[in-house]
């Protein structure tokens, strides 16, 4: 017993089609679909795709080489692959040198015979499932990668980068202010009296202030700026101005003001809550400093914004 594949026959004329169709159900295969022209067989495999094609060289309109170039062109766009084997009565190394150089896998001469059909289909059949059974490997494993890469660099609460992604961005946009120009600004935000809200109110509730908080804070930025979540209540805001030499502080205080101006809805009604910010700027032409230099220097002015009675940004 063979195991099953799906075949799609191509060949302009009737009676091939059928003697082979014959064959094949002889050897055991039952999916067979036939195809009388290589446009017919490509509407038939973009409806189901097939395992192995087994057409003739010579067709009018499209040609064998022609429809497996084809095939080849579809199966990179749908990730798929798809045998095939070509018949001719060409004969000659020319001939076969000129199938494979245009991707065939394998090739008969007519008359064919059935114990080579049965040899050959069988062997593409199995590199046909081989190379889709790798396809697929690789897909999910990709798409695994994408989920690793989102989980590691992403706050699960807020959904907001997290330090790791910062980290990043920093690196890159420091490099970008040193050698292309601009200034990069980081803000570092901390919530003022939090711990407040959670002893007031509860964790869950603190939770989803957090939530809110960090929805204003994008908002309040532009698409091309980064908010990011350090850990507790505390936020990274990385602003990069590239045509302007100078910072722009303007930007924080707009954050700042969109957490403070109208009060967060919690379940028993709406609480008012602030931030202070901390600012460092890297301006080009300035030395070149690393991300721990910047963030100390934020953080010793977001520790002033507190001491000078919070709801502030001090740069
Ligand atoms: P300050 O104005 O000086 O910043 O006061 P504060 O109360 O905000 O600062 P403090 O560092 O004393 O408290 C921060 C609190 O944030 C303590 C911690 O329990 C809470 N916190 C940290 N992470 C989370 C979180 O993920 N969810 C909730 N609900 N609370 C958190
Ligand atoms: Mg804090
Ligand atoms: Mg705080």
């Amino acid at each position: 017993m063979v195991e099953d594949l799906a075949i799609v026959i191509v060949d302009d004329m009737q009676y091939s089609r059928a003697v082979l169709r014959t064959t094949l159900n002889r050897i055991g295969y039952t999916d067979v679909r036939m195809a009388a022209s290589a446009s017919e067989a490509l509407v038939m495999m973009s409806d189901r795709r097939a395992e192995v094609v087994l057409a003739d060289w010579v067709m009018p309109e499209m040609n064998g080489l022609e429809l497996t170039a084809e095939i080849r062109r579809k199966d990179e766009q749908r990730s798929h692959y798809t045998g095939i084997i070509l018949f001719t009565g060409k004969e000659g190394d020319e001939a076969m040198m000129e199938a494979f150089r245009h991707g065939v896998d394998d090739y008969l001469t007519k008359p064919v015979n059935q114990i080579q059909l049965a040899a050959r289909l069988f062997a593409a059949g199995r590199v046909a499932r081989l190379q889709n059974k790798v396809l697929e490997t690789s897909a999910a494993l990709s798409a695994t990668n994408h989920q690793l890469e989102f989980l590691s660099t992403t706050d699960p609460l807020t959904g907001l980068p997290n330090r790791r992604a910062m980290d990043k961005r920093m690196e890159a946009a420091i490099m970008e202010t040193c050698s292309r120009g601009g200034a990069l600004c980081l803000g570092i935000l901390d919530v003022d009296h939090f711990k407040r809200i959670n002893d007031l109110h509860g964790h869950d509730v603190g939770d989803e202030v957090l939530i809110l908080i960090a929805r204003r804070m994008r908002l309040a930025l532009r698409p091309m700026d980064m908010v990011a979540r350090m850990g507790g209540e505390e936020f990274a805001l990385v602003a990069h101005f590239h045509k302007s030499e100078k910072c722009d502080p303007a930007i924080f205080e707009r954050v700042r003001q969109t957490i403070s101006d109208e009060p967060i809805p919690i379940p028993e009604g709406g609480i008012t809550v602030t931030a202070s910010i901390g600012v460092c700027c890297y301006q080009h032409g300035e030395e070149m400093p690393t991300i721990q230099t910047m963030t100390r220097l934020a953080d010793q002015n977001l520790y002033r914004a507190k001491s000078e009675g919070r709801n502030r940004v001090v740069g």
